[in-house]
């Protein structure tokens, strides 16, 4: 059946990164018969400059008919003076809340040639590759009551809630187990059990769930061993699944490891496997229209919806061999090019990995 994918370019550096994963799906749909229809929608601060709104109606009315959706990067300084009620971010945590996307799978992937990048030891890193998990939709950045109120002493006191019910913890533990064994069987659930009671529910339902997969070995740590271990012995990670702040702290270390955030793509899910996928990075408006970006991080995404989405891992394969040969063969961008490498512009980049892929 035809899949339908909504693209939404951004700001920035988007609108070129995202012509350059579209190359790769249009390879795709011409050479590995993937029936594929593509239709472009506005969000962020280009859509604001158009319509008012950073996620506007005919967008969500395309995303909602869609089979995944493909986004670029929003944001930049031309929006900041405005209310954050239509600042540029609202239209992704607009479409993650209508998309109900709870699911953040965030991997990091050290590539062999580009080890030096990272500031940990080769040693260290050599061969990483980590799935990071996030819940996306509850804990605390979404518990309420939330605020910050006067007390009677005139002091004023912030507050937030982190509330976690079963179901949710249930669902994407799910996702973890299933992940887990697309990959090296293992699951490791991050949580503050010793001191949180919500995450000590949290623990018990991951272990319960773990039960329906006897296959997958699961095993529990504390959040502050957690990043301890990432930056000590990355390797010893698979599957790394937990809630929606230490998620967000953790996904960010665990880039970093890999030392270039412009080759790290993600993904968010819902409950039927529908999902958004983009770069991790934001729309970098200091190279914004100078055609030097890094695609790969955008084509490697295109690479994660086949994978998690439409289940065609044989094409999700294709893509990662064909970026892998690109960079085999020395071509970098800028932001990751070093001596013995040719530089290459964001169109060539994808150039190389249709390439690559039609010779595969
Ligand atoms: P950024 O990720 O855009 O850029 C950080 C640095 O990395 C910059 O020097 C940039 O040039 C470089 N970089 C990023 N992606 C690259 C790529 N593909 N190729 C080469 N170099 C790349 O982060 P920032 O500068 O903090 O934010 C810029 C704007 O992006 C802000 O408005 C921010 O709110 C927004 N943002 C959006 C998202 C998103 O859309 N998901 C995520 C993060 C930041």
């Amino acid at each position: 059946m035809t899949k339908k994918i909504a693209v939404l370019p951004g700001d920035g550096i988007g609108p070129e990164i995202i012509n350059e994963a579209i190359k790769v799906i249009e390879c795709l749909r011409d050479n590995y018969g993937f029936a594929v229809e593509l239709e472009n929608g506005l969000v962020g601060g280009s859509a604001y400059d158009e319509t008012g709104s950073p996620l506007p109606e005919q967008t969500l009315a395309l995303v909602r008919d869609a089979d995944s959706i493909l986004l670029g990067a929003v944001g930049g300084p031309k929006w900041e003076p405005l209310d954050y009620s239509v600042r540029p971010e609202r239209g992704l945590l607009g479409l993650r809340s209508e998309l109900n996307l709870y699911a953040n799978l965030r991997p990091a992937l050290l590539y062999p040639e580009l080890e030096a990048a990272s500031t940990l030891k080769p040693e260290v890193v050599s061969g990483l590759d980590i799935m990071i998990l996030r819940e996306l939709t509850g804990g605390i950045y979404f518990g309420e009551p939330r605020g910050v109120k006067t007390l009677e002493n005139g002091e004023r006191q912030g507050f937030n809630t982190l509330v976690y019910s079963e179901s949710e913890v249930r669902r994407i533990a799910h996702n973890a187990f299933q992940i887990a064994a697309k990959r090296n069987r293992r699951v490791c659930s991050v949580d503050k059990a010793n001191v949180l009671e919500c995450t000590e529910l949290w623990r018990d339902v991951v272990t319960e769930v773990g039960k329906e997969y006897p296959d997958i070995e699961l095993s529990h740590m504390y959040v502050d061993n957690a990043a301890m271990q990432l930056v000590r012995n990355p390797k010893q990670f698979d599957v790394m699944v937990t809630g929606n702040m230490f998620g967000d702290i953790l996904s960010d270390c665990a880039a970093m490891l890999t030392g270039s955030i412009s080759m790290l793509p993600s993904a968010s899910l819902d409950e039927n496997s529908k999902g958004m996928y983009e770069p991790i990075h934001g729309s970098a408006p200091d190279i914004s229209g100078k055609g030097i970006a890094n695609p790969l991080a955008t084509i490697l995404s295109v690479s994660m919806m086949l994978r998690y989405s439409f289940d065609e891992a044989g094409l999700a394969n294709r893509i990662d061999q064909a970026v892998d040969k690109a960079l085999k063969q020395g071509l970098r961008t800028a932001d990751i090019a070093s001596d013995n490498t040719r530089t290459v512009s964001t169109s060539e980049m994808g150039d190389a990995v249709v390439s690559g892929l039609q010779q595969s």
